[in-house]
């Protein structure tokens, strides 16, 4: 037991802390059970968290279990990939990682146990007629007309699954519970069903695959697993947990118990929706920076710090919201504005020139790479007579309110002097090329002149000393709020979700490497883009905007 005081942080380390006061258990013990049937997304973060949270804070044990009874879905790429993002989000399971599929013979065992107390029965109907006697929930279901067989009979009829005498889908294994259940899921629910593919683990050894239901519970209660935590949808569920733990040969019982599902906002969280993106070629793959998948999130930029952060802020409970997208991006902000390097980029360039210096000209401007972190030291920026600004800092008329470059008015370059503009040049569509300027050295580094002025600052870098890059400006996938409520939910894409712009970085960055992040100043927050390594300039991913209300900042 734990010695010091534990914080409670949800509703779940309450059942906890009395259950080792109690002494019912001297030990917590939990487990993460993902299906390797596609990558991690920031809703398995949420269990992550929670699971491997509380056997931390307890000083107990938390396994890494792949339900992996669906071979027909599952792969070892999956189960690689999610090892690695449950390693890279900071947590590490207790002993060897562990497979439902280890426990096949076992299981296979208790399916017997119950077949010979006349709990289980094979089923010869068809999926569709299973599904019809089910009945509804306003309607009792019918019991099947296998359902009296005796004990030698199904014993007969199980073993024969086993060899491979029956096609898929026609013969299955069901408990005989009650079907006129209030509960759907108690009605004589399938334990064992046929899928004849290769199994990752298990290779050719088995044709019969028990399910979800049937092993999770007998699984859980053979690790000595002490806390079953899992999404609200299983609640009902918890009834066929019991009903199997009562009625087999086994010690423990665990107990299951339930919180609400992470929902997002403008995000799909769900995996099978996931894969179609994948496979359609909507995404580039599982990681592309879009996806909110925990390989997506990090190559975008995202920290294993800021999601473990956004998983506190949320919190377990047991009510069904949606998060909105704004409270995610609040975590990363947070967590690199604290130590991540400014640095100026321009990424829509217009190009400045400063005619009333002269040609060649170079200064070297000392600037600060954190304005609160004087410990992350200067850098010398060059400043010459070209420079490029962002188009969207240039107008040729604007009221007042605009703060930045207006033609024959002042604005100031940041770090360095005022500039005015005084001419432009267009190509023959009307798109202007060139600004041409003109600057007041007194007014350099005078900052207490802007207010009096009432002129604003913009950021800049030399045309001549900067490097090419290629900035991806991302959006939501999605462009309504609850995607997963959609029926054609690829009817429902953000057109602009990935928008490429070409600009130019300070060379300060040059030899960064893959993942580093950077703050290019009034943009946002931006990290270099893995594939930059075969590209021949660099690439960066927009991680997240400085602020929320960019939208309305950019419409003054
Ligand atoms: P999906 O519907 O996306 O396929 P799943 O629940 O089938 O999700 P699993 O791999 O079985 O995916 O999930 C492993 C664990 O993660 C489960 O305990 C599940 O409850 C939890 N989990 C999955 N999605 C979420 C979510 N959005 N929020 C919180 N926990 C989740
Ligand atoms: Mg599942």
């Amino acid at each position: 037991m734990c010695e010091a005081k534990v914080k409670l942080k949800n509703f779940i380390y309450h059942v906890v802390e009395n259950d080792l006061a109690s002494g019912k258990y001297t030990l917590v013990h939990t487990r993460f059970p993902p299906e390797p049937n596609g990558y991690l997304h920031i809703g398995h973060a949420k269990s992550i968290c929670l699971n491997f949270g509380i056997a931390k804070d307890y000083q107990g044990q938390c396994n890494l279990r792949f339900d992996d009874t669906n071979p027909l879905k599952e792969n070892i790429e999956y189960v690689n990939a999610i090892k690695h993002d449950v390693q890279w989000l900071g947590f590490q399971w207790s002993g060897d990682v562990q497979y439902t599929s280890s426990y096949f013979d076992k299981l296979y065992e208790y399916a017997l146990e119950l077949i010979d107390k006349g709990l289980a029965y094979v089923d010869q109907l068809s999926t569709k007629q299973i599904r019809d006697y089910r009945g509804t929930l306003t309607c009792p279901g019918t019991n099947s007309p296998y359902r009296d067989q005796s004990p030698k009979e199904n014993q007969v009829l199980f073993s024969r699954m086993r060899q491979n005498e029956f096609e898929e889908g026609s013969a299955c294994l069901r408990a005989k519970i009650d079907m006129a259940s209030p509960f759907i899921v108690m009605r004589d629910p399938v334990l064992y069903r046929i899928k004849s593919a290769l199994h990752h683990q298990t290779g050719k050894k088995w044709c019969i695959y028990p399910t979800y239901d049937f092993s999770h519970c007998i699984c859980d209660a053979m690790e000595g697993i002490t806390h079953s935590l899992c999404t609200l949808e299983f609640q009902d569920n918890r009834r066929l947990y019991d009903w199997i733990l009562k009625n087999i040969t086994i010690e423990a019982h665990p107990r299951q118990y339930e919180f609400s599902r992470l929902n997002l906002e403008y995000v799909i969280l769900s995996k099978r929706k996931l894969n179609v993106l994948v496979k359609e070629k909507i995404v580039e793959s599982w990681d592309d920076p879009r996806m909110p998948t925990i390989s997506g999130l990090r190559r975008r930029g995202y920290t294993a710090e800021s999601i473990r952060e956004f998983c506190s802020r949320i919190g377990v409970t047991k009510q069904d919201n949606q998060i909105q997208i704004s409270a995610l991006e609040a975590c990363i902000r947070k967590d690199l504005n604290d130590r991540v390097p400014r640095v100026m980029a321009v990424i829509d360039p217009i190009l400045v020139i400063i005619e009333s210096l002269p040609i060649g000209y170079e200064k070297e401007i000392v600037m600060q790479n954190h304005p609160k972190r004087p410990d992350m030291g200067k850098r010398l920026v060059l400043l010459t007579r070209e420079i490029y600004i962002d188009q969207a800092d240039f107008r040729e008329e604007a009221r007042c309110q605009y703060k930045r470059l207006v033609l024959g008015k002042e604005v100031r370059l940041r770090n360095a002097f005022i500039i005015k503009a005084n001419r432009i040049e267009k190509d023959s569509l009307g798109k202007i090329t060139k600004i041409f300027c003109s600057h007041d050295e007194s007014t350099f580094f005078k900052y207490f002149l802007d207010k009096k002025k009432g002129i604003g600052v913009i950021h800049w870098v030399s045309a001549t000393c900067s490097l090419a890059a290629e900035f991806r400006l991302y959006d939501q996938l999605f462009k309504v709020k609850n995607p997963e409520g959609v029926t054609d939910f690829l009817s429902m894409l953000n057109p602009n979700s990935l928008i490429i712009r070409r600009g130019f970085v300070e060379s300060e960055v040059l030899g960064c490497t893959i993942g580093q992040s950077f703050q290019f100043e009034r943009e946002g927050y931006f990290c270099v883009n893995n594939c930059y390594a075969s590209s021949p300039h660099l690439i960066f991913n927009r991680i997240v905007r400085l602020r929320d209300n960019w939208e309305t900042k950019s419409n003054i």
